[in-house]
């Protein structure tokens, strides 16, 4: 059996080097090989020529066992992939008739002839395993070579008919070449940025050899990544939640909402639990939140609706926001913040509110007030509190992370309030 060191990713294709086309097929490739534990230290580019593509190919299996590449099993002429590969692995070509039977069905559903030149589609390097093509004409296909210990995949370069096939067929097959799986949970947290994290989990994240821990930043949040090697599923995940209950005991604990999560989910679940229901206002987000909050299924139980109080007038007929409030202090500030929350808690009969308003930019900053400033208000019946922030970034990302705040502050208020 052929073990599998390294894997390394060819994809051919001279609009890519000409950056035509983005390389979307690598980046999910080795976001797929990375998640299956499969070690990747080159991966290349190469345009429609033979000899070039030669000279890579060779060149990826001195270095590693399994080379998949993407693109060139097209038609025509210079669609060399296969040929290339199925010279330089001794390997003659020979007509695979279930692919052209499918071929044939596939046009023929389409009310379109076949051309002649698909059959060179069919044509299939001996031993070769074929992985069909649901999407499209051209199948994809393995050779191993057992006495080199070396396979090469092809794959086709559209990236609608790669990215089914690598999940549906690919994944499965490579599987069958390793005894260990791999399972990973996430840790979410949020109110703690990535450095913090680090400078408190470095002494965990360092010995951690299995499971590992890895960092990841989200826009607002950090995701700690925790992945386990083991012999089955259930294994690894007892392993993981070991790690996360280490994780647990630091400093990092409080900042934690959730493992497998994201915060709108985990903030409609708490919710949820306890019975409580919450409102939004929004000014520069614009109803972000609630869109946020409404995009979890079963958000209904928990919010019955928000107001997006965008101008002045609507912050004092829909919220009840003082005309003195927003005249001595303006719309954003801590005060006007404070009173739309209030105002969409009583307007909406709910237990907990959040209110938004900001200069979200790019126009519309002062020396006093710049762009990116946003007062963020959450509120109970026991009380309001206000969140001064100042986000960098553009229009999209302030508002993006306003929201994300808000939602971040509401869970830590349901959790210490109800
Ligand atoms: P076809 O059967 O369509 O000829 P093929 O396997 O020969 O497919 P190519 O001709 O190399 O593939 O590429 C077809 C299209 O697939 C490209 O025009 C491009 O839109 C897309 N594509 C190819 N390679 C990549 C890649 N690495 N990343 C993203 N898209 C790609």
């Amino acid at each position: 059996m052929i073990k599998i060191n390294s894997a390394e990713i060819l994809c051919v294709g001279t609009e890519l080097l000409m950056g035509e086309i983005v390389n979307t097929n690598a980046a999910y490739i080795s976001g797929r090989l990375a998640s299956m534990g499969i070690n990747q230290y080159y991966q290349a580019v190469v345009g429609d020529n033979p000899a070039r593509l030669e000279r890579c190919i060779t060149a990826s299996l001195e270095r590693c066992d399994l080379l998949i590449m993407t693109g060139g099993l097209g038609p025509t002429y210079d669609d060399l992939t296969k040929e290339t590969a199925a010279r330089l692995m001794n390997r003659r070509l020979y007509l695979h008739e279930p692919s052209l039977e499918r071929m044939k069905i596939y046009f023929s559903e389409r009310n379109v002839v076949m051309s002649e030149t698909n059959i060179k589609q069919a044509m299939m390097p001996e031993g070769a395993v074929v992985f069909v093509n649901n999407n499209g004409t051209a199948p994809g296909l393995a050779v191993e070579d057992d006495k080199r210990g070396k396979i090469i995949i092809m794959l086709p370069g559209p990236p609608g008919e790669m990215v089914p096939m690598f999940r549906d067929s690919v994944e499965p097959y490579l599987k069958s070449f390793s005894s260990v799986t791999l399972v990973s949970r996430n840790i979410n947290i949020t109110g703690l940025g990535e450095s913090a994290v680090e400078e408190i989990l470095e002494p965990v994240m360092k010995a951690a050899i299995n499971p590992t821990v890895a960092p990841y930043c989200k826009e607002g949040e950090v995701r700690l990544r925790v992945t386990a090697r083991a012999e089955n599923e259930d294994e690894g995940l007892v392993l993981c939640d070991e790690m996360i209950g280490r994780i647990r005991q630091t400093a990092v604990a409080p900042y934690i909402y959730g493992v497998d999560t994201d915060l709108p989910s985990a903030l409609i679940d708490l919710l949820r639990r306890k019975g409580k229901k919450i409102a939004t206002a929004e000014s520069c987000t614009g109803g972000l939140i609630a869109e946020t909050l409404t995009s979890v299924s079963g958000a209904s139980g928990v919010f019955d609706g928000g107001v997006v109080s965008y101008a002045n007038t609507q912050k004092i007929s829909l919220l009840g926001v003082k005309k003195e409030t927003l005249e001595r202090f303006g719309a954003v500030s801590e005060e006007t913040a404070r009173e739309m929350a209030e105002g969409a808690r009583a307007l909406m009969d709910a237990d907990i509110a959040v209110a938004v308003t900001g200069i979200a930019g790019p126009g519309g900053g002062t020396g006093e007030k710049p762009v990116g400033l946003v007062y963020i208000a959450v509120g109970t019946k026991a009380d309001t509190q206000v969140r001064r922030c100042m986000f960098i970034g553009n229009r999209g990302r302030v508002r993006r992370l306003a929201a994300v705040t808000a939602l971040s502050m509401a869970i830590a208020k349901a959790k210490s309030d109800f």
